[in-house]
């Protein structure tokens, strides 16, 4: 959205392709308290909706649609006055194909799985990866969180405004989510641990009835009765449409330089789908801000 109120400023033709499959994440988040300017916090959806009016009023045309593969059209590509070599893309999606000299790419990330026996077949029957979208369900009922970094943290707090008990199953003895996190969890009576210890697999017959629960260090397993998992073990990167395209590192996120330039030119990466040290809505728009800058240096140097 922040590429999209930048290019569009330049006055760039800007055509948003918006995912139908992957949810924004920041949607998904009832309080964001550490983007600036929101001293109180803001709902996700809410700050993302102002982003959006925002592009739209610059410009920015939106679309939802699937991107299934981004080509090189070879025979319109070439060196543009014999200074920079001037590609053009073809962005394959579901429905059409676009053409554009440039890209920028913020397919973000989305919600990893533990792969264990249990998690598909109870999928929307006890088993979430949103508490914001889910929480309200298990009202006075017992959940279980897996994970220990800040959205693990952040969730298990919403989730005590309805569940009645929360306990958070943590592979290690210590957190790795931010301190205030931290304090807010363990001052929150609702809320109990689990150290040293991963979700083996999760029981049930229709819906959810419990979780399998191993302890690394012992190897004994014990299972705890409840209504819903939550899991929350990091993010995958929206990046698999791209694995021919460019250089990603070994966990599939995309290799841009300081300015947002992948290996291709004209493509160019922001957000959670590059590899970065900090992930979050205020780093997503300051990269969204300089990919789109570079965006237009780019193209103006390339006509
Ligand atoms: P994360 O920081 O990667 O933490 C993932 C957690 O899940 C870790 O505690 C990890 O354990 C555990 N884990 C990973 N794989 C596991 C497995 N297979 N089985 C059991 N446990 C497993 O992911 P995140 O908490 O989703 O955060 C992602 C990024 O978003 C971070 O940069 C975070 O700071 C940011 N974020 C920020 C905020 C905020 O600022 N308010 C809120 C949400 C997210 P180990 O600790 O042992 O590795």
């Amino acid at each position: 959205m922040t590429a999209g109120i930048y290019t569009s400023r330049a006055r760039l033709k800007t055509l948003l392709i918006e995912s139908y499959s992957v949810p924004c994440q920041a949607v998904t988040t009832d309080h964001i308290e550490n983007y600036p300017g929101f001293p109180d916090g803001v709902n996700g959806f809410e700050l993302i909706e102002k982003f959006k009016k925002q592009a739209e009023k610059f410009g920015t045309e939106f679309i939802v649609s699937e991107v299934k593969d981004i080509k090189e059209n070879e025979a319109h590509s070439g060196l543009s006055l014999g200074r920079m070599y001037k590609p053009v893309w073809e962005i394959l999606t579901d429905g059409k194909s676009y053409t554009s000299r440039a890209i920028i790419i913020a397919s973000g990330a989305r919600p990893k799985r533990l792969d264990i026996p249990g998690e598909d077949k109870f999928r929307g029957k006890g088993v979430s990866y949103c508490a914001t979208c889910d929480g309200a369900l298990f009202k006075n009922k017992e959940v279980v969180v897996a994970g220990g970094g800040d959205t693990a943290l952040e969730e298990a707090i919403f989730l005590t405004r309805f569940a009645k008990k929360v306990t958070v199953i943590h592979r290690r003895n210590t957190l790795r989510g931010t301190k205030i996190l931290q304090e807010r969890s363990f001052s929150n009576k609702k809320i109990e641990f689990v150290w040293d210890s991963v979700i083996s697999e999760i029981l049930g017959v229709a819906k959810v009835s419990g979780v399998k629960v191993k302890n690394v260090k012992t190897g004994a397993e014990k299972d705890l009765s409840c209504d819903g998992v939550f899991i929350f073990v990091g993010y995958t990167p929206n990046t698999a449409f791209l694995k021919d395209l460019l250089p990603l590192d070994e966990s599939g996120y995309i290799i841009a330089d300081i300015n947002s330039l992948t290996s291709k030119a004209g493509i160019f990466a922001c957000g959670d789908c590059r590899k970065k040290l900090l992930r979050q809505v205020v780093t997503a728009a300051g990269d969204g801000a300089t990919a789109a800058f570079a965006c237009q240096h780019f193209l103006g140097e390339a006509v």
